[in-house]
């Protein structure tokens, strides 16, 4: 096993997307629950265009599908029908360990109960993407402690095990979790709902300096319209598809064409 020199040259460092170009683009996009008589029709034909360097709030009642397209567009969830493509790739044609490389590799995702592991630190939390992606624990540890300062957090607090932490410190520290990595894309369920509103925004200023960074783009899922300033784009989804794409308030209220 020498004299081998093996080059990858993927395809996928040819083709990523840059600024204003389509981060996400979903096209009658389906998605049903169950069979029969029990089928629960999710996605009804979703379409929707989500910029590089953007942060898109999807909005609208409870029921009409919002965790279900987060889900499918963070390739937790396969869609049944329509096309579907996130940072230049399709999931449907991605094998299964494909697909759990790209998302460890460039996809964050903050869930709406956190999902922290209880037996592990805030720390040991935080840093999971970076072991899954093979940084060295001790690297790995420190990079998930310097995100968690900028989350507010001391030194107590890093070590501290979810359980002793209140409902908006373990909110942040799923935040920390979803960007420690650095992914390209980040989607949030309801993220701001354990935080007051200071907390909130100081986790807010942070997505937005991260959907400005670099070619990141943001999909926010939430209620909170505390938080609607933060968005580049708000699109609103009823029953299962995008019914309207508005700017934030104070920035002209004209509805836009989905693009
Ligand atoms: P939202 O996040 O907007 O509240 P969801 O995407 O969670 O909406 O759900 C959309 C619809 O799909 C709802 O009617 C919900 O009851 C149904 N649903 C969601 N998850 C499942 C599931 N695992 N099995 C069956 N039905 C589901
Ligand atoms: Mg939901």
């Amino acid at each position: 096993m020498s004299g081998h020199v093996v080059i990858f040259i993927t395809v996928e460092s040819l083709v990523e997307p840059t600024k204003n170009q389509a981060a996400v683009s979903c096209r009658g996009v389906t998605k049903t629950y169950g069979q029969g008589n029990a089928a629960v029709q999710a996605l009804r034909g979703v379409d929707l265009e989500v910029r590089m360097g953007e942060l898109l709030m999807l909005v609208g009642p409870s029921g009409c599908g919002k965790t279900t397209l987060i889900s499918v567009l963070a390739g937790l969830l396969q869609r049944d029908g329509g096309d579907c493509s996130v940072l230049n790739h399709d999931y449907k044609q991605m094998l299964l360990n494909e697909t759990t490389r790209f998302r460890g590799r460039n996809i964050g995702f903050v869930f709406q109960t956190f999902d922290l592991i209880p037996a592990l630190t805030a720390a040991e939390n935080v840093a999971t993407p970076l072991l899954i992606n093979g940084v060295k624990r001790r690297a790995a540890l420190e990079q998930a402690s310097v995100v968690l300062k900028k989350v507010g957090f001391d030194d107590r607090m890093i070590r501290s095990l979810p359980a002793d932490l209140s409902g908006g410190q373990q909110q942040r520290v799923a935040f920390a979790r979803a960007m420690v990595h650095d992914p390209r894309m980040i989607v949030c369920d309801e993220p701001t709902s354990a935080l007051d509103s200071e907390s909130g925004h100081m986790v807010m200023n942070l997505m937005r300096q991260f959907a400005l960074g670099k070619d990141r783009v943001l999909v926010v899922v939430t209620h909170d319209d505390r938080i609607f300033e933060f968005a580049d784009r708000i699109a609103r989804m009823e029953d299962g598809r995008i019914t309207r794409i508005e700017n934030p308030p104070g920035r002209g209220n004209e509805p836009q064409k989905n693009p």
